[in-house]
């Protein structure tokens, strides 16, 4: 099979979300030429044994897989599928369900690939990850147990105990990112399980009954001791690891002196200087992730001129 070495070949360009209560329209598409996006064990499938391009594998290879999940259109009229190839019990068998063979491919976890990704590329495989995580929690219905059935081009999920037929929806869980920040400074902190010199700005999600900007603050204030102001929404990103909507902040740092939360390794102030060895640092860990807290970074960087 030729890698997918053109990116647009993984641009939705519309979800036509009209197409998903269309079941004919959605078997036409399926039977001329649709294409699909395989993931195993959470994994997504890259070329040359993992270490090129992510891979569409076409329908002819992958239609007897159950419950394939319509994600929209390309600007060729062609359409993408999601699909879950989950039966197999071990990688070879799961390269085999699609017609590939070892060394052609691989199945490989987004935040361990080690190459690039276009814009297209990333927003596509991260779409298609977190509906097929959605799908794999969402397996029985939470009101009355039985077994939920895929509808709506696997876009809704509805119990199928005739007595309940309770609908159940994709969820993204929001969190807050941000960079609070002082004349000359930026405040980054370290978790536990990071490598020592890998700092990124602060996180944390949104609780029940909380507006977003109270979070911020409430989080600052718990991870570093730092009273902020003045808000300001920078941007979002859906992070499905494994069902986030990232939403970025910058503040405003009130008061100066840190006091360490529980959750981090540490937290500290970093000049304009250290602050982009830090953002080449968090490039080179996940070169192909363009994250918010990169974004976030390289925007107070260039602010700082
Ligand atoms: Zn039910």
């Amino acid at each position: 099979m030729e890698p997918a070495s053109d990116p647009s070949r993984f641009e939705i360009v519309e979800r036509a979300v009209e197409l998903r209560v269309d079941s004919k329209r959605l078997a036409e598409l399926l039977a001329n030429g649709a294409e699909f996006i395989a993931v195993w064990r959470g994994q997504n499938l890259f070329g040359q044994s993992g270490q090129g391009q992510p891979v569409l594998v076409p329908a002819s290879k992958a239609q007897h897989l159950s419950t394939p999940i319509f994600l929209g259109l390309r600007s060729d009229g062609v359409a993408l599928f999601a699909v879950n190839v989950a039966d197999a019990d071990t990688h070879d068998a799961a390269l085999s369900a699609i017609g590939l063979d070892d060394g052609a491919a691989a199945f490989v976890q987004l935040r361990e690939f080690k190459g690039t990704l276009s814009p297209q590329e990333r927003s596509t495989l991260l779409y298609s990850r977190a509906l097929l995580h959605w799908h794999d929690t969402q397996r029985f219905c939470s009101r009355c147990g039985s077994p939920t059935v895929a509808t709506e081009g696997g876009h809704v999920m509805v119990c199928n105990n005739p007595e309940c037929q309770h609908q159940f929806f994709p969820r993204s869980d929001p969190a807050t990112i941000m960079l609070v920040h002082r004349p000359g400074f930026c405040l980054l902190g370290r978790q536990p399980s990071w490598p020592e010199d890998v700092y990124s700005t602060l996180a944390g999600f949104v609780e029940a009954g909380e507006s977003a900007e109270q979070a911020v603050i409430r989080e600052v204030k718990e991870e570093s001791g730092i009273e902020i102001r003045n808000l300001r929404y920078f941007s979002s990103q859906p992070w499905p690891f494994p069902q986030s909507l990232m939403l970025g902040f910058f503040a405003e740092a009130v008061t100066t002196e840190i006091v360490i939360g529980s959750e981090l390794a540490d937290v500290r102030w970093f000049s304009v200087e250290e602050t982009r060895s830090v953002l080449a640092r968090l490039s080179a860990r996940f070169p192909h992730l363009d994250t918010i807290a990169r974004r976030l970074i390289r925007t107070w960087l260039e602010e700082q001129g």
